[in-house]
């Protein structure tokens, strides 16, 4: 083939392959096969969409194909992401093509599928087979139904098309997505109002005609479907108008911008506090430098951590770069886009899961187009396609959501700072309760630490109090959910017209169901869990796998009446709540009462108006929104977490008690926190108590040592599971064998390396699944990728055929 001449790309494929290929572009192509299009190209005998990552010299010994279509008349990202998207894909060991399909706003991917239809021998086949065969029921579906996807599992289909019976082709869904084109009306160049209205007075008689002119005449351009919703005859006046050559209409992609809804109206502060002062002399001798560098902002919860991110994404653009601005959740996102619209107006994009496809697509392409110079979103705006990338802020570093828990399993901390290294930007994580992890580079100076150790107006830090609830429940009552010193709380904060929250890390009304002849606990018949009774549905039901039945009381165990329920959750406080306080205004938000998109954002605005004087929650309510007339902070009971399986339980219990208690004593009067637990004594517990970070600190990077836990050491999670027990079991334990085996004729660095497990997950099964773990942990992170890579191809061939799947979780959080 004579190829050097011809261009070609190098392509990665959206399939669940390591590599990458090489197409050849035909002539004609060639100005629009631009690197960040997506093309259609031929794979075996498929056709498959994948991403063009660079232009190449075409490969002289080989035959090689070429691609058959350009998919997008612009490009979707920048070639300077090329290699942050390959670093993601070795680093948590996804394919490359996937990792940019997931990354790549969804209204855009297109997918191949096959549809069948029946030829002429397979009418006859039909005639023919008997009348309730599987097979006849297949071939009855596919000639009903020519051009549909065709049913899975095609192996049927495959045999049928060797028969002749029906031919398989293949074809594309339909893009969704894409720009939205709307109708907008002008006035005609050179008109103006007052001439018009000068001229001809009798043209005004109709009603609403002169502010209809006046609204089209005041703007650029309006919107015709708005100018018919505002004037009830505004189809009329515009035809009207049009006829006489004043008006004229045009068509235009518009961005579907969610409505910049501000939650609370925030007024730039009239001057920075001295540490905010301090921490941005800092940044922005950092940022004028243009240099790589990460900084560890350690803020108390209200020190003012959010006016630091706008006068740093200020500067940085206006030294004509980008800014990146994460935040936990989705909810966070909105809250936080608000408040910087007011301020920013229309040059920032926002991006997360919240948006409909379509208006991903749009907001995606702002940034592509370099149209606007920052984002705000979840983990996934780490992806925004910005050329000249200047500045990356994680607000709330440490918390958990930033961890992509399925797909690609990567997390979008520590990936911003690889970002921002390959950029040379500026990586900027905040907050009041840094990760260990964090925390601990900072102290070895691989970050810089900035500290903003008060709240702003010299407000104080909440005054928090330990109840001891072992004690109160020792003295022989029933299970309290309210203690006496809480309820006095409540009482005194309800009587001086404040507000409260109280938090509660369980969903449902009722926790466990045991049978009180056998002691069994009802459990469900998909997962190793309790089920939980959720009152308002009055069914019991599993938060991992969505089983739910009515409520009963015969034990299935022993065959009695036994079963009785146990234990609360947000629901039972919710109702408790309402029970003791009549007149009160109570509201729960947690996953359960919390489905559309906008609702958290409904409760939170009606909580802000005050219209609400307790929010009952689950983490919802921890996160960093302002709520100046909440006095007190009730913690029912963070420390049930302190009893999981997972080496950063007590980090995770101090980090939500100390966000918890952020939240009282936001305006001007002090806030009061009452923590009830069952562990008064733990570090987590009194630290938080006593606001002292370092202590904490302290007390757990000793434990994280002595036990050899990140950041002392790097982990891998493989996950194992399948349908069958001992198969499940089995595969783990010739896993784990083969691994020993291949450290231990490692002489040198097999010593740095252990094999953890098996051990059957905490929770040994899930959806019908058996689960069990094996953990690697090393010394350093690229070993533990080199010993990966080593054993990955054998371990794949076990698995082969066994219907045993493994995932392989990097850095995991999740232990259960
Ligand atoms: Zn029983
Ligand atoms: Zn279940």
């Amino acid at each position: 083939m004579p190829s050097e001449n011809k261009a070609s790309v190098r392509v990665a494929v959206t399939l669940p392959v390591e590599e990458t290929y090489l197409y050849l572009v035909p002539p004609g192509f060639e100005s629009r096969a631009q690197v960040g299009c997506r093309v259609e190209v031929p794979f075996g005998k498929r056709k498959v969409t994948g991403y063009i990552l660079e232009h190449a010299v075409p490969a002289e010994d080989k035959d090689m194909k070429e691609i058959t279509q350009v998919l997008d008349p612009e490009p979707l990202f920048h070639p300077s992401l090329v290699p942050f998207f390959q670093w993601m894909s070795e680093y948590y060991l996804y394919p490359l093509g996937r990792l940019i399909q997931s990354a790549l706003p969804g209204g855009l991917n297109i997918h191949a599928y096959r549809a069948a239809s029946l030829t002429a021998k397979g009418e006859d086949a039909l005639r023919l087979l008997p009348g309730r065969s599987e097979e006849r029921k297949l071939l009855t579906w596919v000639r009903d139904h020519p051009g549909r996807r065709a049913p899975s599992p095609l192996d049927r289909l495959y045999a049928f098309e060797k028969k002749g019976w029906l031919v398989l082709e293949q074809r594309m869904t339909k893009r969704r997505g894409g720009p939205l084109i709307k109708r907008f009306v002008k006035a005609r160049e050179g008109v103006a109002l007052r001439d018009l209205a000068e001229q001809d007075t009798r043209s005004f008689k109709t009603k609403n005609e002169m502010a209809f002119l006046e609204a089209v005449f005041s703007s650029q351009g309006i919107l015709s479907e708005e100018l018919s919703s505002r004037f009830t005859n505004g189809a009329y006046l515009l035809r009207k108008w049009l006829r006489k050559g004043i008006l004229e209409t045009y068509q235009a992609s518009v961005m579907r911008d969610p409505a910049g809804n501000v939650l609370l109206p925030y007024p730039p502060p009239k001057n920075l506090y001295a540490q905010q002062r301090k921490a941005l002399e800092i940044i922005e001798k950092q940022l004028a430098r243009g240099t790589f560098s990460t900084f560890l902002l350690h803020g108390v919860t209200g020190s003012g951590k959010t006016e630091v991110y706008y006068q740093a994404i200020r500067h940085v653009m206006d030294l004509g770069r980008q800014a990146i601005l994460l935040v936990p959740e989705i909810a966070l996102a909105i809250y936080t886009e608000g408040i910087l619209r007011s301020r920013l107006g229309d040059r920032l994009a926002v991006y997360h899961s919240g948006l409909s496809e379509g208006e991903r697509y749009d907001q995606w392409m702002k940034m592509a187009r370099g149209d606007v110079p920052m984002v705000i979103g979840a983990r996934s705006a780490l992806f925004a396609p910005f050329p000249k990338l200047g500045l990356v802020i994680v607000d709330e570093e440490h918390d958990p959501a930033y961890k992509q828990e399925e797909g690609a399993r990567y997390q979008a901390r520590d990936a911003a700072v690889v970002r921002g290294k390959m950029a040379n930007a500026l990586v900027l994580l905040g907050s009041g309760t840094p990760s260990v992890q964090s925390y601990y580079n900072a102290s070895r100076e691989r970050y810089t630490l900035l500290k903003m150790p008060e709240r702003i107006e010299q407000r104080p830090l909440p005054e928090v109090q330990v109840i001891d609830m072992k004690a109160l429940s020792s003295e022989g009552k029933e299970e309290q959910i309210l203690s006496p010193a809480l309820r006095g709380a409540l009482d005194e904060a309800m009587a001086s017209g404040k507000q409260a929250i109280l938090f509660l890390n369980r969903r449902g009304f009722h926790r466990v169901h045991l049978c009180r002849s056998c002691g069994k606990p009802l459990r469900c018949p998909n997962c190793e869990v309790s089920l939980i009774y959720h009152l308002r549905e009055n069914r019991l039901a599993c938060h991992y796998c969505g089983f739910h039945c009515p409520p009963q009381t015969l034990c299935p165990a022993c065959g009695r009446e036994g079963l009785r329920s146990y234990g609360f959750g947000t629901e039972r406080l919710e109702a408790e709540l309402k029970e003791l306080y009549p007149r009160l205004r109570a509201a729960r938000m947690d996953r359960d009462n919390i489905r559309r998109k906008g609702q958290t954002f409904e409760l939170l605005k009606k909580f802000s108006r005050r219209e609400i004087d307790v929010l009952v929650g689950t983490q919802m309510v921890t996160k960093g929104y302002d709520f100046p007339y909440v006095t007190l902070v009730g913690v029912i009971g963070a420390d049930f977490s302190l009893g999981f399986p997972d080496f950063r339980a007590a980090e995770r219990t101090f980090q939500i008690l100390s966000q918890v208690a952020g939240r009282a004593g936001r305006g001007e009067d002090t806030g009061r926190v009452l923590i009830q637990t069952f562990y008064p004594d733990h570090y987590a517990v009194t630290a938080a108590r006593d606001h002292d970070y370092p202590t904490f600190f302290q007390k757990e990077i000793e434990l994280r040592d002595q036990l050899g836990y990140p950041p002392f050491s790097h982990l891998a999670c493989l996950r194992l599971q399948g349908n069958h027990i001992h198969k499940t079991e089995d595969m783990a334990r010739r896993m784990v064998e083969h691994m020993i085996q291949v450290t231990g004729s490692w002489p040198k660095r097999g010593k740095d390396l252990q094999v953890l497990g098996p051990v059957e997950a905490p929770l040994s099964k899930l959806k019908g699944k058996y689960r069990w773990q094996i953990f690697i942990r090393s010394k350093g992170p690229n070993l533990l990728h080199v010993f990966l890579k080593r054993v990955g191809e054998r371990l794949k061939r076990m698995l082969r055929g066994s219907g045993v799947s493994l995932t392989v979780d990097i850095d995991p959080y999740q232990m259960l």
